[in-house]
C-alpha cells in the first residue's frame, strides 16, 4: 500500500485517506499559445516507469493538497511538499538523485 507523509498536518497517510489529482507541475500556456499547446496541457499526461511527480489531496485528513515525488514501479517515496510549490525543492530532487543515479530529469 501507498504512504505518503502530508507536509500541511505531518501525518502518515496510507492511500485509502488520499485522492490522487494526477501529474503536477504542469504548464498552462497563456493567451496566443497554439492550439498544440493547448491540447498538450489539456490532455498529454506522462505515464512512466519509475520516478514521477504527483498531485495528492489529504481527503480524509486536513483536506489540503501536496505533492509526491515517488516511483511507480516500485512505490518508493523521495519526498513530498506542498502543491503551490511550482518547482520541486532541490533536496527533493537532491534525494532522487542519491537513490536513482541514472534519472534524467522531469518528464
Ligand atoms: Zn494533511
Amino acid at each position: 500500500m501507498l504512504t505518503l507523509h502530508c507536509p500541511h498536518c505531518g501525518v502518515q497517510a496510507d492511500e485509502t485517506e488520499l485522492t490522487n489529482g494526477g501529474q503536477a507541475h504542469l504548464k498552462r500556456f497563456g493567451p496566443g499559445s497554439s492550439d498544440a499547446e493547448f491540447e498538450a496541457y489539456m490532455f498529454a499526461r506522462a505515464n512512466p516507469k519509475g520516478v514521477h511527480f504527483e498531485r495528492w489531496r489529504h481527503s480524509y485528513g486536513c483536506g489540503k493538497w501536496f505533492i509526491a515525488a515517488r516511483c511507480t514501479a516500485t512505490l518508493e517515496v523521495f519526498g513530498t511538499y506542498p502543491a503551490q510549490t511550482t518547482e520541486p525543492p532541490a533536496h527533493i530532487i537532491d534525494t532522487i538523485k542519491d537513490r536513482r543515479p541514472d534519472w534524467e530529469g522531469r518528464e
